[in-house]
Formats: structure tokens, sequence, C-alpha cells
């Protein structure tokens, strides 16, 4: 069977219109809400694949039904987004929105997963002072120089498992541009899977100087 037949297989009972699978679609929104599972273990339940991990919901807007799907089948299959004022987006509005939505929980996993750390780490060292660090990755999503080579190093003293690519890294400010030139290389060396492209260059930059 392929994806068109089972979409229509899934959609048509739900639809108002009973036959034509395009017809049927176009009575179908993308309205913003979506969910993690956490886990990749549900199947679309428009094409039926499998390993869906973020959820997004589309609604019927004559019958009310509603379908937890991959974001890829919105695009794929043309179902329309709405917009913030209840409009109808078109395809490239749509394709941006999700993408949006997308990105928007994948960083809400991440950071999550940063808190989790966290809480791991002051549970095992009773010097960690665990409020600092989570107020500033609230304020700013990322760490310093100084505080992220302290908690890679503490994370590795108490054995919290952790992936070094959930965290990031900010050096937008003079100081703490300061504060990466002044750690030796090892220690650079250990921040940089935290580090953007850009950030990358900077270091570039900053090892061409220091020759
Ligand atoms: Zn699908």
């Amino acid at each position: 069977m392929s994806w068109a037949q089972r979409a229509a297989r899934n959609i048509l009972p739900l639809s108002h219109e009973k036959s034509d699978l395009a017809t049927a679609l176009r009575e179908w929104r993308y309205e913003g809400g979506f969910h993690d599972l956490e886990a990749p273990d549900a199947d679309c339940e428009l094409c039926d694949h499998p390993d869906i991990r973020y959820q997004f919901e589309i609604r019927n807007g004559l019958t009310d039904a509603r379908l937890q799907i991959g974001s890829e089948c919105i695009n794929r299959f043309g179902i329309r987004a709405t917009g913030g004022d209840g409009e109808d987006l078109d395809a490239a509005g749509t394709r941006s929105k999700v993408s949006r939505d997308r990105r928007s929980l994948i960083e809400k996993a991440r950071n999550k997963r940063v808190i989790i750390a966290l809480v791991a780490l002051s549970q095992a060292d009773s010097e960690f002072s665990i409020l600092s660090f989570i107020n500033y990755h609230q304020d700013r999503g990322a760490f310093t120089p100084k505080q992220l080579a302290t908690l890679l190093w503490r994370f590795e003293k108490f054995q919290v498992p952790i992936d070094v690519h959930d965290f990031k890294l900010t050096i937008r400010r003079g100081r703490e541009k300061t504060q990466l030139s002044e750690m030796a290389d090892w220690q650079i060396e250990r921040l940089t899977p935290a580090m953007s492209p850009t950030q990358r260059q900077f270091l570039a930059t900053l090892k061409a100087r220091r020759g």
C-alpha cells in the first residue's frame, strides 16, 4: 500500500469528504498543537510511519476529529497551518511555522536534559550551587566558558552522564571572550563540542593570534 493509500484509509473515515483524499485533506488544519513523547515510539496517525517522537496535531474543521502526525507529513500532504490571527497560511508559511515549532520542541527537550543533569549533579556534589547555574541557563540558554568548564569537570568527577552537545556556550560579552582566551588549550578542547560554527571561527582566530 502506498503512503497516499494509507493516508486515505486513515483520514477519510474521520473527514466529511468520504472518497477523495485531496478534498478531505483540505478540511484539515495544523493549528499549532504539538508535543514531545521524549522517545521515538509512536506511529504517524496519517501515514503509519513508525518512530515518531514529535507529534503535531491536525484537526478537521468540519468533524472536529484530530490526528497526531509527524511534522513532515504536514508538508508532504499539503495540510495548511493556521496563523496567529486564525488565518490560513500558504505552503511556504506553513513550512516555516512547522519548522519553527519543531525547533522549539527540540530546544525545549535540550533545555530539559540540561536541567536534569544539573539536578543530578547537585544531588551527587554537595559543594555545587545549582541555583545560580539554573538561573543563568534560564536567562541566556547557555553558559560562560568558565561555568561550562566547571560543569564539565564536575560532571566527570561525579560521574553524571551528559551529552556535551546539549550544552551551549556564550561568548558574546567581552568578559566571556577574555575567559576563553585565558584558558589552556586542553580546557578549550573540552568546550569545543558545545560551540557553534561562529564560535569555532572565533576560536580559530584566537589560536592564530596565540601562534
Ligand atoms: Zn506521516
